[in-house]
């Protein structure tokens, strides 16, 4: 009998989950999402910025799992896209991270001996070498406070990608190792067998229930992003959330820009090329007064707008093509993302909480829940 192993929620966490886990032998893969097939939830908002070389950050666990997650992406995407035949865009051109001080700078010396030890690459470019390379960005500005660029820093290993065409794609290849996804099925029943005992990891999670009908499973992973609040809730298992809002833009230039290119980001803010002419620029990070769910709030997405304008000023000129927003799963109380056991079930692991970086992180996570099933 094969391994029964139920995903609840196919982003693409849920989906970088049933990609791998439908490639060991021996397992039989479900996935159920309450969503349309092409209604996406934080995923459908992301950028798809994979920023783990140039992370400020010097250690830990969350930058061990950011580059070991972007190393994976190097051999996920070519073979995703020769197993399913969809062109995956994928920008190799690095991140081009504008410095607006020159403390700043010198603070990524650190960081730059760091990362070659790691085996990665990281250029730290005053102003000169900027204008020689970008000359075009010379006019960037920071609004808040206002200072003009000093340098840059060049991360060529970072990685975009976009998160929509990657999680069909994961999709996809999930199928074709024999998994079945289920769309418009919102997990809210299940069945449950206790031991003797009849408490703690004494109790085992044995059926999801659906419309179309109950299935054994050997495991779940709960992968459904904000949604995973409830389903923990009910288990007397609290997993604190909250709703993190981001508003992005997709912009046409008034005429061609250089492309490729890097993403560029400065002052938090990612301008991600997408062709000659358009771009995704993105995107706000507003918290909810009073634990509500924060709303799209215009003024904040006209503040990144003209921050995005002081980057790069011809945006200034250019044409908005669409907007929208997201909220991103930010826990509460713990570090992001959330993957371990999921009490009372000795068989329930939890993958979610992934805040900003769940399309950087979503092919480690899988990893993670591979190895909870063959330690
Ligand atoms: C504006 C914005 C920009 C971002 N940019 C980046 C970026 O550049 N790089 C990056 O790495 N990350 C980025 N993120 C973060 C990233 O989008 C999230 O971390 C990631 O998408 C989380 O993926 P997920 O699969 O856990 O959640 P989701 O995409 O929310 O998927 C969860 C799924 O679970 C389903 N579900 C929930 N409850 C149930 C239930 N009971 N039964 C069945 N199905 C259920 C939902 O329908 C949903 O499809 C951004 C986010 C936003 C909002």
């Amino acid at each position: 009998m094969p391994i029964q192993v139920g995903i609840i929620g196919c982003g693409v966490v849920g989906a970088a989950i049933a990609y791998t886990l439908s490639q060991m032998p021996g397992v039989k893969v479900w996935v159920w999402d309450r969503r349309l097939p092409q209604a996406y939830e934080a995923t459908g908002a992301a950028l798809g910025v994979l920023m783990a070389v140039s992370s400020p950050k010097l250690k830990g666990r969350h930058l061990q799992l950011r580059l070991e997650s972007l190393r994976q992406y190097e051999a996920l995407i070519p073979r995703l896209q020769a197993q399913t035949h969809i062109e995956i865009p994928y920008n190799r051109q690095g991140i081009l991270k504008l410095c607006f001080s020159v403390d700043e700078l010198q603070r990524w010396q650190a960081i730059q001996g760091v990362r070659q030890r790691q085996g990665f690459g990281l250029e730290i470019w005053n102003a000169v070498q900027l204008s020689e390379f970008y000359p075009e960005l010379m006019q960037a500005r920071c609004l808040e406070p206002p200072m003009g660029v000093q340098g840059a820093i060049y991360s060529p290993d970072d990685r975009q990608v976009d998160p929509v065409v990657l999680t069909q794609a994961l999709l996809v290849g999930a199928q074709r190792q024999g998994a079945q996804v289920r769309f418009e099925t919102e997990i809210q029943a299940w069945r449950e067998e206790r031991g003797e005992m009849g408490e703690g990891s004494d109790r085992t999670l044995t059926h999801i229930c659906t419309p179309q009908g109950d299935y054994a499973l050997d495991w779940l992973i709960v992968a459904a992003g904000l949604g995973s609040v409830p389903l923990a809730a009910q288990w007397q298992h609290p997993v604190p959330m909250e709703p993190v809002l981001g508003q992005a833009l997709q912009l046409r230039l008034p005429r061609p820009w250089r492309y490729p290119q890097p993403v560029i980001s400065g002052n938090d803010i990612h301008l991600v090329p997408l062709n000659a002419q358009e771009l995704w620029v993105g995107a706000t990070v507003e918290f909810a007064a009073n634990a509500e769910v924060p709303r799209a709030d215009r003024q904040a997405l006209e503040r990144l707008y003209q921050g995005a304008i002081a980057l790069y000023p011809d945006l200034a000129e250019a044409q908005i093509l669409k907007t929208w927003s997201g909220h991103r799963p930010r826990p509460v109380g713990q570090a992001a993302p959330v993957i371990k056991r999921l009490s009372p079930y000795a068989n329930v692991i939890l993958a979610s909480g992934h805040y900003r970086n769940g399309v950087l992180l979503a092919p480690i996570t899988a990893t993670k829940i591979q190895q909870f099933l063959c330690p």
